[in-house]
């Protein structure tokens, strides 16, 4: 038997993305500048916002989401322990404290009931997270976030090319932040967009991710006058490269075709999964579509074997699974934070298995990846 290694993910990048850095390159012009401004509003207009702020990651566009939020220092910001700890350290990072509320079993997303259960008057904000890909229900926490008037920061690090009622989940939200970590569907290698409907928010996020200046540096060397720049308040460098810029332009391209991708393995997935008794893979929820971001099956007692155990055989076998996603509650960094029972967060994390889906992955490595699963059950 020849050897087989199935990675998790691999990014798609080609020849185009590294004939636009070259470009970049050639211009003489690399640090944020006309590509970026391009990229925002590409970008923006493909998620269904009106305004997109590009910055250095998704951890740096949360950050000042919550600043633009208004989220102060002792304020509580309602967060998933379910997710990447960047979700939850952005509370920590304006002085505020993060509070874990649990999740759905099924979409791995926080609900109205679970917010509510660990909503207080301190509550400032809430980060909710379109986990994996898989949409929260958009219509029912954004009415909720608004009636109890809490500011719903989105954290959609995953979220590019899913949908909640028929529009792409960044339409009608009040703040989204985007990744475009080579883990997410579209990469730059690193990198992030803040999106916004408010023009002055985006005004005030532009500001907030180069040093507090009122003038950027491009808008700056574009004038033909000399430009005196202000600088209005304390703020940081969370600015994205040109270089990257040039590479997301062609990422866009490659999203609708990613997205028609991921879909097409998970649903095979899915199908060929159906008779092991004792595996519950990820699936659309009623009022959305997932990109599958990442595609986990939840692993139920009647399974022959343990997480755990699952991950050692698949690995065995030449195919790098990954535990569920993390939940930040169980970390040495949230230690003694204290936190309301999250039984669903504790089942997700220890119970679930995520799958490799990428463009590189043939029906063989999927049938071999069940294969595998089919084996253990079997025992
Ligand atoms: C990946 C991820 C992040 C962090 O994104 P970066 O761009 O790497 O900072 C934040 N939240 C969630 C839910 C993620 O999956």
């Amino acid at each position: 038997m020849t050897e087989r290694k199935i990675p998790v993910m691999i990014p798609l990048l080609g020849e185009e993305e590294a004939q636009a850095a070259a470009e970049a390159v050639r211009s003489g012009w690399v640090a944020q500048g006309p590509r970026v401004a391009e990229f925002e509003k590409r970008f923006a207009a493909l998620v269904g916002a009106a305004h997109g702020v590009a910055v250095s990651s998704c951890t740096t566009g949360l950050h000042l989401a919550l600043i633009a939020a208004g989220v102060q220092a002792g304020d509580e910001v309602i967060v998933p322990s379910l997710s990447f700890i960047a979700t939850a350290n952005a509370a920590r990072y304006v002085g505020a404290v993060p509070v874990f509320a649990d999740v759905e079993l099924a979409t791995g997303n926080l609900s109205v009931e679970t917010i509510d259960a660990v909503r207080t008057p301190r509550t400032r904000a809430i980060i909710a997270v379109h986990q994996g890909g898989v949409p929260f229900d958009t219509r029912a926490l954004r009415a909720a976030a608004a009636d109890w008037g809490i500011a719903l920061v989105e954290d959609a690090a995953c979220g590019a090319g899913s949908t909640a009622y028929g529009e792409p989940v960044g339409a009608g939200s009040l703040i989204s932040a985007w990744s475009f970590h080579p883990r997410k569907l579209i990469t730059t290698g690193e990198g992030g967009m803040v999106t916004v409907d408010d023009a002055e928010v985006a005004t005030r996020l532009r500001r907030l991710r180069e040093h507090g200046m009122n003038v950027s540096a491009a808008d700056r060397h574009a004038s033909a006058q000399p430009v005196l720049e202000a600088y209005l308040e304390t703020a940081y460098n969370y600015r994205m490269t040109d270089i990257q810029a040039a590479v997301g332009l062609v990422q866009l391209g490659r999203l609708d075709g990613i997205v028609a991708q991921r879909r097409a393995i998970a649903e095979r997935y899915q199908e060929l999964l159906a008779d092991i008794d004792g595996l519950t893979p990820v699936r659309d929820p009623a009022y959305g579509t997932t990109n599958y971001q990442s595609f986990w099956v939840l692993i139920e007692p009647s399974f022959g074997a343990t997480r755990d155990e699952a991950l050692a055989e698949l690995a065995a076998n030449g195919v790098s699974a990954r535990r569920g996603i993390m939940a930040s509650h169980l970390e040495p960094a949230y230690a003694g934070h204290p936190h309301v029972a999250l039984p669903n967060t504790e089942r997700i994390t220890r119970e679930s298995l995520i799958l490799p889906v990428h463009h590189a992955l043939t029906e063989d490595d999927q049938d071999h990846v069940v294969a595998v699963l089919r084996k253990l059950a079997s025992r």
